[in-house]
């Protein structure tokens, strides 16, 4: 038996067929993503990645297809492709620590927790967030925290981040989160209206602490939530 457990035959099939399916919609989309390929270290860390684990029983037969999925409380687990693309995107390194703002099901920090030392995430939900944390747990991913709570604001406590990745759409991109970014490391996020346009962008600060940024795809998330990152 091997990681996956019993049906693992069928199982590593399907990873194997969502990891084909990612490459090609980065070939579809590299005019504005600017990438044809994504890293390696990233599409392995996605193939470790049990999805159907993070999906709810009657989502399991779909768990591998590259699409967003309900997983309760009205919020969804990313399409695959654009887990693969943000997970990219933050460029991360084996001793990186990354924050994470919205924990949904957990899977974006389980493919992160493969790659960078440590992961923070913070999930305002709080049957979320829990759920997240036992799942996590139970799995054997101890290099990542859940924290339940409203991540506008960061987490002043664990701050500077070699990455910071939002797996909601904000209205604004938050200045808590700009500040607690390190030089050289990347912010990457969705902003625009909730259920309508939104930009995946990536907000850059180079080694002097200037911020660029770059808008990259048009894409569909849940709104962020909460008091600050309200949309005005
Ligand atoms: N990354 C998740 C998908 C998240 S869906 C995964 O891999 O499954 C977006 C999540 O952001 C939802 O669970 C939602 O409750 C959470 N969220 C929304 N606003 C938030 C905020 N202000 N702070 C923290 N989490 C927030």
């Amino acid at each position: 038996m091997g990681i996956f457990g019993s049906g693992d035959t069928k199982i590593a099939a399907k990873i194997e067929k969502m990891v084909r399916t990612i490459e090609q919609e980065c070939e579809y989309t590299w005019r504005s993503t600017g990438r044809r390929t994504l890293q390696p270290a990233v599409l392995a860390a996605m193939a470790r990645v049990a999805r159907h684990e993070f999906v709810p029983t009657a989502m399991k037969p779909f768990a591998y297809d590259n699409n967003a999925l309900p997983i309760g409380a009205e919020q969804t687990i990313s399409q695959p492709f654009i887990v693969a693309l943000m997970t990219d995107l933050l460029e991360p390194q084996s001793d990186h620590a990354i924050l994470e703002i919205g924990t949904g099901s957990g899977y974006q920090s389980a493919v992160l927790a493969g790659l960078v030392k440590k992961v923070f995430s913070i999930e305002i939900i709080p049957h979320l967030a829990d759920q997240a944390r036992r799942r996590l747990t139970e799995m054997g991913y101890v290099n990542v925290t859940v924290l339940q709570g409203d991540g506008y604001r960061g987490l002043p406590e664990q701050a500077p981040f070699d990455g910071i990745i939002v797996t909601a759409a904000a209205s604004h991109i938050p200045a808590p989160l700009k500040d607690q970014l390190k030089p050289g490391g990347h912010l990457v996020i969705p902003v625009g209206l909730p259920y309508s346009h939104q930009e995946l962008m990536r907000v850059s600060k180079d080694p002097h602490g200037q911020i660029s940024t770059r808008s990259l795809l048009d894409v569909a998330f849940v709104p962020l939530t909460g008091d600050e990152g309200r949309y005005r």
